[in-house]
């Protein structure tokens, strides 16, 4: 019999990830708070459930992608404390969590026989829809093994070390790819008003040593045609950057960049709603830009 799948969190992202694994022929269960998300998934034709314990109970594999640490501890609760969990089950945390909690939520789940991947993604809402996310998959090798035939639907896995390397990984990504942000904002103003066309300056970057993820996707895709459409809250990247700061100072080490970019970011998300698309930075960057 085929390993059923249970999924829980049917948002921005969830919902397309649900998409390619009942297109890649899983049976797949989803469960969110909301029943907003539950409709949304309705039409994928996954089995939906307004109930977790029901759902937990039925499934070989749970899959997650939650907004935080906080709500993956919340989730695994409930489940633990229904009693449900199928022993032996995998459970894979593709959320950007914290890799310390990760670990401890793994020594909290072992005594019920389930065993615990982490594999956060990169690639956005587009690469979820694409099924081309990249995926950086942490845990005990053969779990992460027994993981890939779940998770290759949704994008190109690789295994990046022990439980919680793949939070780790996450979260350094995104305060590198935040701090492209910022500093193309900050670079792209000086040269609006220094009489540089936008455009422009996009493509010499592009061809030049100054790309990054954001003069390639970011600007070009979202801040350039004011679309701010990305599909990632601004409110999520600030707690993927302060993950990542925590790293940088448990293990200690220069971070002088790394703390003026956190504080940056969120001097900006005082005043920009945490459900602003992260790209609208950009905007706030040229506004405030001291001129
Ligand atoms: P989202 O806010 O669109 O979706 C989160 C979903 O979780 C919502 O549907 C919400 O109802 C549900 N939820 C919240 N609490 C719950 C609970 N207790 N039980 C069940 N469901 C609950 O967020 P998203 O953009 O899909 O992001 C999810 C995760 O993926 C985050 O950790 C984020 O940092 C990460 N991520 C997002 C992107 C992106 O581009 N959006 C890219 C990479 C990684």
């Amino acid at each position: 019999e085929a390993a059923s799948v249970g999924f829980i969190g049917l948002g921005r992202m969830g919902v397309p990830m649900v998409a390619n694994l009942v297109r890649a022929g899983h049976d797949v269960h989803g469960f969110d708070l909301s029943s907003v998300a539950r409709d949304r998934v309705q039409q994928t034709g996954a089995t939906v459930h307004p109930d977790l314990a029901d759902m937990a109970g039925r499934v070989d594999v749970l899959i997650l992608i939650l907004p935080d640490s906080g709500v993956v501890e919340r989730v695994v609760e409930d489940c633990l404390a229904s009693g449900v969990l199928r022993p032996g089950v995998l459970m894979i945390d593709m959320s950007s969590s914290e890799p310390a909690r990760t670990r401890a939520l793994a020594l909290g789940l072992a005594p019920a026989g389930v065993r615990v991947v982490d594999a956060p993604v990169s690639g956005g809402v587009g690469g979820a829809e694409r099924g081309d996310l990249t995926i950086m998959a942490g845990g005990d090798p053969r779990d992460v093994e027994d993981a890939r035939v779940f998770l290759e639907p949704l994008g190109s896995v690789s295994a990046v070390g022990a439980l919680g390397a793949g939070h780790a990984m996450k979260a350094l990504n995104n305060l590198l790819s935040a701090t492209h942000l910022w500093i193309t904002g900050e670079v792209m103003a000086a040269g609006a008003h220094f009489g540089l066309d936008p455009h422009v300056m996009v493509d010499a970057f592009n061809s030049s040593s100054g790309r990054s993820g954001s003069t390639e996707k970011k600007w070009p895709s979202f801040v350039l045609p004011a679309t701010f459409d990305s599909g990632f809250a601004l409110g999520l990247m600030v707690k993927d950057m302060r993950i990542a700061l925590d790293l940088c100072e448990t293990v200690g080490g220069f971070r002088t960049l790394s703390e003026a970019s956190v504080a940056m970011w969120e001097q900006a998300a005082e005043s920009l709603p945490a459900e602003s698309d992260h790209t609208q930075i950009a905007t706030w960057i040229v506004e405030r830009g001291g001129r």
